[in-house]
């Protein structure tokens, strides 16, 4: 099978969406176990939609996925510097070893035109110059009789050599392709035989007034042009399939295998997409109550007006952009659902974890471990051994959030710490260069300086790590070690619960072993802990009598990594100072309570 030769087409509108990314990792799976080659192709004939930062995006969002291309346009690793935690790293990608490029569809319209011409010589193809007012009258005219729109052929009417002459002349018209008066069966890996009657079909259009192909013109040309072998894409591209298929045979090409991949919603079954950014971020700002001055303050941080804050809040339909939506974020403090893979990346995902997650998204190994449960858990290594077309499904998957966080957890926990940390670094390094990313900015600095020094880096490691299942909330189990020792801010049911409460009461506890941190030496987790033990046992305490009333004193709440860390981590001095302050601060008789 060393001919195989996949695709991955993406047009360069956005971002690149899990989907996408699914479709290329199952695209990129196939050619690596089949020892052929994966090529990339940007479709960008959409001129009005396209955008150069939306390609790179789209290198860049694969390239960290560690979906290496064989051929397509180049993308140089060791000049990337924003996408740090990428899963490759200093070469450069695609290129064009067959001499099959470019890779970019807006350079190759000579290729669509020659085609076009041939079909048009051959009378498989005509020009046809309704404008786009008189087609849309046709289209409601034939919803109103309650039918499915088809073009009527009314360009037929013209005589043949009347129609090439006006269209020679530079008449505004669209190149159309004379379907055949025939059902169209598409052999599909993963849906079998899917028939499509001849009435279903329609003279598609395969050249725009605008010059341009589209996108089934150029995908037909390109695929055979390329020399792909497997198209693998998603199901919403079914109901392409079978023109393609027909166009395929007009020229002459080949048809390629065809794989429709399940489509991927929510858990409720909604389409997963950007609408699930807004419904998030409305439900938010809704739910702050919404005076003036506050939509202000919102619309100022996304950069929109105030009206168009407001548009957006009553209308379903209006839209802003991602940039908007996710500088709102931010500055509310809040994260919002990721869609692309960027979205992922940002949170702090691992490439590897987003890939093996994916992966499940329609298709399965087909393996159980030797305790007989299904394997789930896999590398990109064990792709390239073991994907195959056969096990692809057929049914919706739906995306599972919790699960994907429960994998990514479960693989920061288990990495070694140092492994833990140069990750972590790399990730915040990025977080920090796009500073707009981060709501706390001057913490996440502090974090990063605080990362950089290799014992104080591992130190907080391995406080955050029993914890971290992404590292956008890796500083939250350390915060407490960032502030400043008078910044700490306590928890008001802490205080009841832990402090006032129990004989001895938590604050005594505290005036009593402020004196034993003093004589600890050296100041490190274990010893700390050691110290507070034998503390306890010596007065048949449980450990816990301690240890709580400490934790609120020096984070302000019960939870915390372990007692030792904490304590190293904010340094004997911090500590003294802080059982000090929440003395003060957290005895009824000096007011009660901050
Ligand atoms: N440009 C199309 C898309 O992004 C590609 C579809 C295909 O793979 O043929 O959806």
């Amino acid at each position: 099978m060393g001919d195989v030769i996949t695709r991955f087409a993406p047009s360069p509108t956005g971002d690149l969406h899990v989907g996408g990314a699914r479709t290329a990792l199952f695209c990129w799976a196939l050619a690596r176990r089949c020892g052929g080659r994966f090529l990339l192709r940007i479709e960008d004939t959409d001129q009005a939609r396209s955008t150069e930062g939306a390609t790179r995006g789209i290198l860049e969002s694969l390239a960290w996925l560690g979906l290496d291309w064989d051929e397509g346009p180049e993308l140089d690793l060791s000049k990337q510097t924003v996408w740090g935690t990428g899963a490759l790293t200093d070469v450069t990608l695609g290129g064009d070893p067959r001499g099959v490029g470019p890779f970019f569809q807006a350079r190759r319209l000579d290729r669509y035109n020659e085609a076009i011409e041939e079909l048009i010589e051959r009378d498989l193809a005509y020009p046809a110059f309704e404008s786009p007012e008189e087609l849309e009258a046709k289209r409601k005219a034939a919803q109103a009789r309650k039918e499915t729109y088809r073009y009527d052929r009314a360009a037929l009417a013209i005589p043949r050599a009347e129609r090439l002459a006006r269209m020679r002349g530079g008449e505004p018209h669209v190149v159309r392709f004379r379907m055949p008066d025939e059902a169209i069966v598409v052999r599909d890996e993963v849906l079998g035989e899917v028939r499509v009657e001849a009435d279903q079909l329609d003279d598609f259009v395969l050249r725009k007034r605008d010059g341009y192909p589209t996108y089934h013109m150029a995908c037909v040309v390109d695929d055979e042009g390329m020399g792909v072998t497997h198209v693998l894409r998603g199901q919403e591209h079914l109901i392409n399939t079978p023109r393609h298929v027909a166009l395929q045979r007009a020229l002459g090409y080949r048809t390629p295998v065809y794989a429709h991949l399940p489509i991927i919603c929510n858990p409720d079954g909604s389409k997963m997409s950007k609408r699930d950014k807004d419904k998030t971020l409305k439900g938010h700002i809704r739910s702050l109550g919404a005076g003036a001055d506050h939509l202000g303050a919102i619309a100022e941080a996304g950069g929109v007006s105030v009206e168009e804050l407001e548009h957006w809040l009553g209308d379903k339909r209006a839209q802003l952009s991602p940039e908007a939506l996710a500088k709102m974020a931010i500055d509310l403090g809040i994260v919002l659902p990721e869609i692309n893979v960027r979205d992922f990346a940002r949170s702090g995902y691992l490439p590897e974890v987003l890939c093996n997650y994916l992966a499940l998204l329609g298709w399965n190994p087909g393996l159980k471990d030797e305790e007989g449960r299904d394997v789930e858990r896999f590398g990109m290594d064990f792709l390239r051994e073991h994907f195959s077309l056969e096990r692809l499904g057929k049914k919706a998957s739906r995306f599972d959030r919790e699960k994907l966080l429960a994998f990514n957890g479960e693989t920061l926990q288990r990495m070694p710490v140092d492994h833990f940390l140069s990750a972590w670094r790399r990730w915040l390094g990025v977080a920090i260069e796009n500073r707009r990313f981060v709501h706390d900015f001057s913490l996440w600095r502090r974090l990063w300086e605080e990362l950089k020094e290799d014992a104080r880096g591992l130190a907080l490691a391995r406080a955050a790590q029993p914890r971290t299942k992404i590292f956008l909330d890796a500083i939250e189990h350390v915060r407490f070690a960032l502030v400043d020792d008078d910044a700490v801010v306590f928890d008001e049911k802490a205080i009841r619960k832990v402090l006032h409460k129990g004989e001895p009461s938590g604050l005594e506890i505290l005036r009593q072993v402020r004196d034993l941190i003093e004589g600890i030496d050296p100041f490190e987790p274990e010893a700390i802990e050691g110290a507070i033990r034998a503390w306890c046992e010596e007065r048949g305490l449980k450990m816990g009598k301690a240890a709580q009333p400490l934790r609120v004193a020096i984070t302000g709440t019960t939870v915390s990594p372990g007692l030792g860390e904490t304590l190293a981590l904010v340094g004997k001095k911090g500590v003294s100072a802080r059982i000090d302050r929440c003395l003060l601060a957290c005895d009824p008789g000096n007011n009660g309570g901050d």
